[in-house]
């Protein structure tokens, strides 16, 4: 017998890291060198099939109210996981998730979260890298306790993006 799951899964991080595109990549298996349409409703929702469980994600993608703090707490309230994504090409997108956890640590309670972090635009990274990968685990396994929550992906290429979804999956099988 299948077993369900439900999950609020927040897609978090700096304006024009590739949050929609990392959403757009998976469920559409498209990508667009111009920023992708914003998505118009509040969540998508996915579904994976995982070791006998249906997970229903709802995926939050900002649609560019990053910026603007106040608004983003609809997106994290009650989230069940968090996906922050960085460009490995931009050092400020990635001192920008630092100021995330800030705000989910005082918001959510982020032991009982699935955490993942997700350096995109790993296509770039030859020539134009500035955040190194071990920096990045480092970082995350202060968060987590788990260096295994670093990605490293490429939407353009396709490279990496189912496995932040069977990832968060996995993940969230795993807590009930
Ligand atoms: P968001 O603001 O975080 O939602 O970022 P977008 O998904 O709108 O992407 C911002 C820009 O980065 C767009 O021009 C995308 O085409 C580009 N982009 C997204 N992912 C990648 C990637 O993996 N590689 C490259 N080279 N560009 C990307
Ligand atoms: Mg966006």
């Amino acid at each position: 017998m299948t077993r369900a799951l439900e999950a609020k899964v927040a897609i978090l991080g700096k304006q024009a890291v590739g949050k929609t595109s990392l959403v757009t990549r998976y469920v559409h298996q498209t990508f667009s060198d111009r920023t992708p349409s914003t998505i118009g409703a509040q969540f998508v929702p996915v579904k994976i099939e995982l070791d006998g469980w249906e997970c229903r994600l709802q995926l939050w993608d900002s649609a560019g109210q990053e910026r603007f703090r106040a608004m983003t707490q609809m997106y994290y309230r009650g989230a069940n996981a968090v996906v922050l994504v960085y460009d490995v090409t931009s050092e400020d997108s990635f001192n920008d998730v630092d100021t995330w956890v800030q705000e989910l640590r005082q918001n959510i309670d982020l032991d009982d979260t699935v955490v993942l972090l997700v350096g995109n635009k790993l296509d770039l990274a030859r020539g134009s890298r500035q955040v190194d990968p071990a920096r990045a685990r480092a970082y995350i396994k202060e968060i987590t306790g788990d260096e295994t929550a670093l990605l490293e992906v490429s939407c353009r290429e396709d490279y990496g993006v189912i496995d932040v979804f069977c990832e968060l999956a996995s993940r969230l099988v795993r807590k009930q």
